[in-house]
C-alpha cells in the first residue's frame, strides 16, 4: 500500500445500544461515522420492522442481533430506504432471516446498478473494501409497485412511501403515523450537504425538482421526530434544510449560467455555497450538486 493510499475510519454499525426515540422504536445512531446510516428498529405486536442494514454483512449480522433482542420471537421484516452500500448491502444476513421487502423501483436500480456501486466503494479504501468482502447482493421475498404501502405489524401502523427517481430511483421513506416519526433514508440528512451521487455517464439518477417534492410531501406530514439517513435525530428543520438547499443551489445555477464556463461557475458559487453551511459535513458534494443543475439547465 502507498503512503498515500485513503483509508477511511470502518463503517461499523454499533449496535449494542439502540436509542429508544419513542415507545417501540429505536435508531441504532450512525454516530457520525461516514459510510454509517441510521438505522431503525420498530416494534408492533406482531411482527417488528428493521430499516437499512449498514454496510457488509458483519454489520448486517449486528443489526439483525439487535433486532432479535428487540423483537424477540416476533417475525421480522426488513426494508431499505434505498439501494445505496451503505444503507443496504448487509441484507444478505437477512435472507431467510427476515421477509425482505423493497419498492420495485429500488430492486430494479438495486439490480442494474447494485454490482457497479459494490465495486466503486470497494475501491473507496481498505477499511471499505473489508466490510464489504463477501458481499452478496439479495433480491426481496416482498416487492410493491405502487407509491405508498402500508404495513401492519399488529397495532402499528407503517407506510413505506415513494416517489421515484430523487436522491436515486427508488428512495423510500418509512412514516409511521401514530408516532409521527419519519425515516427519511437520504432525501434528508442533518448538518450534512445532500449527497447529489451524479456521475455521468455512470450513473445520473437525480431528479431534484422531484427531491423537492418528495420533501414537500414530508413536510406535510408534520413529522414530529426525524431520523435522517446521516446525522442527528431532530425535527422538521432538517428536511426545511435540505429542500432550501437544493432550492437555492438550482437558483444559484440559473442566475450565473453565462457567466463563464461550466468550471467557472462551479469555481464561483462552491464557496458561496459552503459559507451559507459553514456547520455542514461533506462539503465536498456541492460540486456535484451544481454540476448536476448545470446539466439541468444546459
Ligand atoms: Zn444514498
Amino acid at each position: 500500500m502507498s503512503d498515500n493510499t485513503p483509508n477511511p475510519p470502518a463503517p461499523t454499525v454499533e449496535a449494542n445500544a439502540p436509542r429508544r426515540i419513542a415507545d417501540g422504536v429505536f435508531v441504532i445512531e450512525d454516530r457520525r461515522v461516514p459510510l454509517v446510516p441510521n438505522i431503525g428498529i420498530v416494534l408492533g405486536n406482531e411482527k417488528a420492522l428493521v430499516i437499512d442494514t449498514g454496510m457488509g454483512r458483519r454489520n448486517g449480522e449486528r443489526v439483525l442481533a439487535a433486532a432479535r433482542a428487540l423483537a424477540g420471537s416476533r417475525p421480522l421484516i426488513l426494508t431499505l430506504t434505498h439501494f445505496h452500500p451503505e444503507h443496504g448491502y448487509g441484507a444478505d444476513a437477512f435472507k431467510g432471516n427476515a421477509e425482505i421487502v423493497y419498492n420495485r423501483a429500488q430492486a430494479d436500480e438495486l439490480a442494474d446498478k447494485g454490482e457497479a456501486y459494490l465495486g466503486m466503494f470497494k475501491g473507496m479504501g481498505p477499511s471499505i473494501a473489508e466490510a464489504l468482502a463477501g458481499t452478496e447482493l439479495v433480491a426481496a421475498d416482498r416487492l410493491y409497485a405502487d407509491a405508498e404501502h402500508l404495513l401492519d405489524l399488529g397495532g402499528r401502523k407503517v407506510l413505506l412511501k415513494s416517489w421515484g427517481k430523487a436522491h436515486t430511483r427508488g428512495d423510500q421513506i418509512v412514516y409511521l403515523p401514530d408516532e409521527r416519526v419519519l425515516f427519511t433514508g437520504d432525501l434528508a440528512e442533518e448538518k450534512t450537504f445532500p449527497i447529489f451521487p451524479w456521475f455521468p455517464p455512470n450513473d445520473m439518477d437525480i431528479d431534484a425538482g422531484n427531491w423537492v417534492k418528495a420533501l414537500d410531501d414530508c413536510l406535510a406530514l408534520q413529522p414530529s421526530t426525524v431520523v435522517p439517513g446521516h446525522g442527528d435525530i431532530g425535527g422538521a428543520a432538517i428536511l426545511t434544510g435540505v429542500r432550501d438547499y437544493i432550492v437555492d443551489v438550482a437558483a444559484k445555477v440559473a442566475a450565473a449560467r453565462g457567466e463563464g464556463s461550466d468550471e467557472q461557475i462551479v469555481a464561483a458559487l462552491a464557496p458561496r455555497i459552503r459559507a451559507q453551511h459553514p456547520d455542514w459535513h461533506f462539503p465536498e458534494w456541492i460540486d456535484f450538486a451544481i454540476r448536476y443543475q448545470l446539466a439541468q439547465q444546459a
